[in-house]
C-alpha cells in the first residue's frame, strides 16, 4: 500500500519488456517453458514450481488479490 502514495504503478520501472525471458526460465528444464497467460513472455510454465503467470505477472495478481486469498478456501470449510 505504500507504493501507492505517490500514485504511480509499480509496473513502470520493474518490469522488462515481453521479450525478455522471465529469470525463472534459467532455473528450469527448457521443456518446462511456456508463455504467460497474460503477457506471453517466455517463463516457467509447466511441471514442478510452474505457474501460468511469469514472475512479474503473477506479483501484480497478488498485489491486486491481497495476501489473504490463499488462506480463504481453509477458512471456509470451518
Ligand atoms: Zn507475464
Amino acid at each position: 500500500m505504500v507504493a501507492a502514495q505517490d500514485g504511480r504503478t509499480q509496473m513502470n520501472d520493474t518490469v522488462p519488456p515481453i521479450t525478455e525471458d522471465d529469470p525463472s526460465v534459467s532455473m528450469c528444464s527448457g521443456d518446462h517453458v511456456g508463455r504467460c497467460a497474460t503477457c506471453h513472455r517466455r517463463t516457467h510454465r509447466y511441471g514442478h514450481g510452474g505457474n501460468p503467470l511469469c514472475s512479474f505477472c503473477f506479483e501484480a495478481q497478488s498485489a491486486k488479490w491481497g495476501s489473504g486469498v490463499r488462506h480463504v478456501g481453509r477458512q471456509a470449510l470451518m
